[in-house]
């Protein structure tokens, strides 16, 4: 069959790198794709979220299958423009995209249907945002409502910090219209995990669970980023943990949404923090996190098409689905100065020499130039090792990194510190 993955970063390297080994797959083709891409797959030059084009191409070369990876395309409704067209497509519809595509959407949700989450009030008036800042406190969190490529939330640890934000997104408009409205939350400490699950709307399916690390810095201190790495399975879910999770908060979401016409198929990621035991919902995604899918789908036993075909028929009950009893690390490779400015063009070597030792090496920004491969965006790339145990699969990992270089690389050297720990 042939297969469309839209999306450019280290997420859709991963989906090609595990469709790819499907013996059902004869060819793949990723819109817009990267260099990493390229070296598996056919890259087309269309952006993810122009949907005419992408479902113009789909027509022209019959494309059985479309994988949607980023969260853009899916909030702009690329899911229902496909089933429209009678184009096969695996995501959630513009409807059930709402739960990462307004936090307002999303936290009022929550509320309805009792799902564990940070104490909030939403706001339209920047005023009233600053007066309920005030009253509660520091340190307290503030959101932008929409898409903001993780941006859109400033962890403030003083009421100053905390208003300062209010004005930048609703005064001074910093992310357009994603800022119209704001959530500002209670701050929870804990930590963080992360919970994807396949459903097809009735059966949920939770993956392996993984631990991102969103700030630039070792000690996880700097601005937040996209994600500095992550590893899976996260020791902090345990057992217990997991079938609260299940219980609690993704049985109710998706069955909440069915109550509201809505049926959720594709991959549900409930960001989580961890608090005395307790999960509660920091965020919801519609798709595969990143870097999640660069840890958790190397550790996928299944045909990764059989459980996307089964999602899109109704029929994920079964499906056993099935995963590699190891510990996966992924280390991320970024631009010197990511999050904030940083230059592009450095030409990166060492990519082979990691290969040869079992690294699996997700490329995000690159590109080539003149032929060389180049950095081209802020994560450049993505470093798995699989092993068996922690210690020795983060050492695996960082031996990776150590063979691949270009100027002014950052990576965190922590990734995986608390699973040691
Ligand atoms: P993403 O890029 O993951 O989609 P996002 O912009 O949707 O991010 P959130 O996941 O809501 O943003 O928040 C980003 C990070 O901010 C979280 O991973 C967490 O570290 C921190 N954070 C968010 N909400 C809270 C909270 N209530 N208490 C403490 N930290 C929080």
């Amino acid at each position: 069959m042939k297969i469309l993955v839209v999306g450019n970063g280290g997420r859709e390297h991963a989906l090609v790198w595990k469709l790819k080994q499907s013996e059902r797959v004869e060819k793949i083709y990723v819109a817009p794709g990267n260099a990493g891409t390229a070296n598996l797959a056919k890259n087309i030059e269309i952006e993810a979220t122009d949907i005419d084009k992408l479902i113009k191409f789909c027509k022209e070369e019959k494309v059985d299958l479309t994988v949607v990876g980023p969260e853009a395309p899916l909030v702009a409704g690329v899911v229902d423009a496909f089933e429209g067209e009678g184009l096969k497509v695996f995501g959630p519809n513009q409807a059930a995209a709402q739960l990462e595509g307004s936090k307002v959407f999303s936290k009022d949700f929550m509320k309805r249907y009792n799902i564990p989450t940070a104490k909030y009030e939403s706001f339209a008036d920047a005023k009233k945002a600053i007066g309920y800042i005030k009253r509660e406190g520091a340190p307290i969190v503030v959101k932008a409502e929409g898409l903001a490529a993780g941006k859109g939330v400033i962890v403030a640890q003083t009421v100053e910090e905390a208003v300062a934000a209010v004005e930048e997104i609703m005064v001074n408009e910093k992310f357009g219209n994603a800022g119209e409205r704001i959530v500002v939350e209670e701050f929870l400490e804990g930590e963080e995990a992360t919970v994807l699950a396949f459903t097809d709307g009735q059966t949920i399916v939770p993956m392996i669970p993984s631990q991102d690390h969103k700030p630039a810095y070792d000690g996880d201190k700097g601005p937040n980023t996209g994600g500095m790495g992550a590893y899976a399975p996260a020791p902090i879910a345990t057992e217990e943990l997991m079938a609260k999770v299940y219980e609690e908060i993704l049985v109710p979401t998706i069955e909440g949404l069915k109550k509201e016409g809505i049926i959720f198929k594709g991959v549900l990621y409930s960001g989580l923090m961890i608090v005395d035991g307790e999960a509660k919902v920091i965020e919801y995604n519609v798709r595969f996190g990143d870097p999640e899918a660069e840890v958790v789908l190397p550790l996928l036993k299944n045909d990764l098409v059989d459980i996307i075909e089964a999602i899109i028929e109704d029929r994920l009950e079964a499906v056993d689905i099935e995963w590699l009893n190891q510990t996966s690390v992924c280390v991320i490779m970024a631009s010197g100065g990511y999050p904030v400015a940083y230059e592009k063009g450095k030409e990166i070597s060492g990519i082979e020499e990691a290969e040869a030792e079992d690294i699996i090496v997700f490329q995000a920004g690159t590109d080539f130039k003149d032929d060389k491969l180049v950095t081209a965006g802020g994560r450049v790339l993505g470093v798995t090792a699989l092993g068996n145990g922690y210690q020795a699969t983060i050492d695996r990992a960082y031996e990776g990194v150590k063979k691949i270089d270009f100027a002014d690389a950052h990576y965190r050297k922590d990734i995986g510190a608390k699973a040691v720990k």
